[in-house]
């Protein structure tokens, strides 16, 4: 199944984002330079402003950190209501958000672990694969 989506961000940095989640892969950019792990995508390491940057793999391993359900329609009915967002800490330290697969935010909990899975989309520009956490 293949899920409609809001337009991701797009550009040179984010697209290499969505090529490690096409191949099923979870990596964020890891300065060379000071070893501060980015997220969202930059094009400079925003704590030394180092280019140097290498797409490192994230174990998919997480737990959450807090969660929310929203009502209101922010994407003229794209997403059906409500729809739910879980904030994780990756293993690796990284805050990040996302969907929770396959379970109610009523089973949300502090610090439960979670685990990576990609789902298939498509937003306007075409198909991808979105990392969400189930319940692992
Ligand atoms: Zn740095």
């Amino acid at each position: 199944m293949t899920h409609r989506r809001p337009n991701r961000v797009r550009g040179p940095v984010h697209d290499a984002f969505w090529t490690w989640c096409g191949k099923g892969e979870l990596r964020l950019q890891r300065c060379q330079a000071c070893g501060h792990l980015a997220w969202p995508p930059v094009e400079a390491c925003e704590h030394c402003a180092s280019p140097k940057l290498t797409w490192e793999r994230m174990s998919g391993r997480a737990k959450i950190i807090s969660w929310c359900r929203f009502m209101n329609d922010y994407y003229n009915g794209l997403l059906p209501l409500p729809y739910d967002a879980i904030l994780v800490e990756l293993e690796e330290g990284t805050p990040f958000i996302a969907n929770p697969h396959e379970f109610d935010p009523g089973e949300a909990r502090l610090d439960l672990p979670v685990r990576l899975v990609f789902i298939d989309c498509e937003d306007e520009t075409g198909a991808f694969r979105l990392p969400v956490f189930g319940k692992s």
